[in-house]
């Protein structure tokens, strides 16, 4: 089968043919339709100094996909040939005590689709068939093959109440992007989204945002005088993995303020502690996706009018691979979906 391979450690990707996953008893084989470019499979296309240990070369990379089943494992209940599927990407034990509460968003075993283990651009993916999610009818395959990042962003945005409340994302990438949507669907008061790209920040004010921030021009403390918020934000949403941007959170908080962080740093942060400490704040670190209520609740919000169209900006044939990781380099997109 065709696939997106890391083979040399170096910048790129390449394709080649490789042979289709072998299944176990309890995997599903899937025909991929559609995968989306991820900020980490542009890590991995850069080969940045985070791949460079973490990636094992030769590896078939992605992990967002929509596509259909195509054969079932003999222990596998409740799935058949042509289901439509996407699936969630962290893999995990089964055995830890997180896994056996039902808590598996939080294993300590995680195993990554498309980083540690075979990936799913590629004709075909394997994956357990308890990590498979099956799409509604009336969920577009282009839509589905988002859900990952759309997970991140639901996962986020609704760790703490939003009913009524202002809240403030820093960062407007595809998943800022996408939670600012889902904070207002949720019934958010002002959301208020930052970030140092125009392209982005209109994108976010299409998508939901009440107000866009580009914090090279404008003070944040200048947008809430304008806003008349007093007394600062009720809920923090970190989406950019920025330093900066997560002090500035820290001070725009209101007193027991809540913070979600699913940004990842590069590097240690230094923070302003007593803010902290004399706010009463509460931070959540958020990793991945809760398994499966996430899910339920993506798929729920957009059969109640959550509208996520726009932020699929390039729709392309996989054969153009390196054009579609070119425009995320650039930062000029949303989401670009691969057709395989
Ligand atoms: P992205 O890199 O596309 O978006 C980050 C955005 O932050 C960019 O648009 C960038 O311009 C902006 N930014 C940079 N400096 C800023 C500043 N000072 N103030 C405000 N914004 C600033 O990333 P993404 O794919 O949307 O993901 C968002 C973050 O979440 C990233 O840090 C990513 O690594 C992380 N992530 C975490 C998980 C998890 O499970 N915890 C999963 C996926 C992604
Ligand atoms: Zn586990």
């Amino acid at each position: 089968m065709k696939a997106l391979v890391k083979r040399h450690r170096k910048p790129g990707l390449w394709m080649e043919e490789v042979k289709i996953p072998e299944m176990g008893p309890d995997d599903l084989l899937i025909k991929i339709k559609k995968t989306a470019i991820c900020g980490t499979d542009l890590h991995i296309y850069n080969w940045d100094q985070w791949s460079q240990k973490t990636i094992p070369v030769p590896m078939v990379t992605g992990h967002e996909f929509l596509g259909v089943v195509e054969k079932v494992g003999s222990h596998v209940k409740g799935y058949q040939k042509g289901d439509r599927v996407s699936g969630e990407g962290h893999i995990t034990c089964g055995h830890c005590r997180n896994c056996r509460a039902g808590t598996r968003h939080l294993c300590r075993n995680t195993v990554g689709v498309g980083v540690n283990r075979q990936g799913s651009f590629a004709e075909y993916l394997v994956i357990p068939a308890r990590n498979a999610f099956k799409i509604p009818d009336d969920i577009s395959d282009d839509i589905a093959s988002i859900f990952d990042p759309y997970g991140n962003a639901v996962h986020t945005a609704l760790s703490f109440d939003l009913v009524g409340e202002d809240v403030l994302i820093t960062g407007a990438g595809p998943i800022g992007i996408m939670a600012a949507a889902v904070a207002r669907h949720a019934g958010a008061r002002h959301v208020v989204v930052t970030d140092i790209n125009n392209y982005r920040l209109d994108l976010a004010q299409k998508m939901g945002a009440t107000c866009t921030v580009n914090v090279k021009d404008r003070q944040l403390y200048d947008v809430m005088r304008e806003l008349k918020m007093t007394e600062g934000f009720d809920v923090g949403l970190e989406m950019s993995g920025n330093a900066h941007a997560f002090n500035s959170m820290l001070e725009s908080l209101n007193h027991g303020g809540k913070i979600a962080l699913l940004g990842i740093f590069p590097d240690q942060v230094a923070i302003d502690w007593s803010l902290v400490v004399f706010k009463g704040l509460q931070i959540k670190g958020i990793y991945g996706r809760e398994m499966f209520e996430t899910w339920y609740k993506m798929a729920s919000m957009l059969q109640s009018g959550l509208d996520l169209e726009p932020i699929i900006t390039h729709r392309m044939n996989v054969d153009d691979y390196e054009k579609g990781f070119a425009i995320m380099n650039e930062g000029l997109s949303g989401k670009v979906v691969l057709s395989w």
